[in-house]
């Protein structure tokens, strides 16, 4: 609005447009947004799907770039457990401890066919593996893959961003 002045040389000076900076948000949007940005895995591995984990670490892939590369070696200090192999039944109670010792919020991701379903140790005669990690405790997010690419890995890492904030932070690359 200009309020310019009869007989004077006195104009204010036009506001600016601030909008493009200073945004407004509900305290819990930013508190979720700061969740999904910096989000602090459980450092440890099950079997062949851990080293695609680790090479998602790792700087060819660098999952820093999208704020989860601050492996915990505490439960206490971690948020999201990313079960990447195969739950055997003589590990399951030290892995349900484990997700009970992370502090709420938590979410988990399972990686891997083993950590979904058992993979490829599911037949009839098989006794010693958990057939998905799920009956142990919630699982957020699937990566399916024996094993997936780290680069399958990360996409879990941004679905579970999305089901953090409610929004996608990068576009979703189609395959053909
Ligand atoms: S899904 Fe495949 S690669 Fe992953 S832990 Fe199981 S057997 Fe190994």
């Amino acid at each position: 609005m200009n309020y310019e002045t009869t007989g004077g040389s006195k104009q204010s000076s036009p506001q600016p447009d601030l909008s493009s900076i200073v945004k407004f948000a509900k305290l819990d949007e930013l508190v979720a947004l700061g969740r999904a940005n910096s989000l602090w895995p459980l450092t440890f591995g099950l079997a062949c799907c851990a080293i695609e984990m680790m090479a998602a670490g790792a700087s060819r892939f660098d999952i820093s770039r999208f704020g989860a590369e601050v492996f915990r070696p505490s439960p206490r200090q971690a948020d999201v457990m990313i079960v990447a192999g195969t739950v055997n039944r003589k590990m399951a109670d030290m892995v349900k401890t484990l997700y009970d010792q992370m502090p709420e919020p938590k979410w988990v991701i399972a990686m891997g066919n083993c950590a979904m379903s058992g993979g490829p140790f599911v037949n009839p005669d098989q006794y010693s593996v958990v057939l998905g990690v799920e009956k142990l405790f919630p699982v957020d997010i699937y990566v399916p893959g024996c094993p997936p690419r780290p680069e399958a890995l990360i996409e879990g890492i941004l679905e579970l961003e999305e089901k953090i904030t409610s929004h996608r932070r990068w576009p979703k690359v189609e395959t053909e």
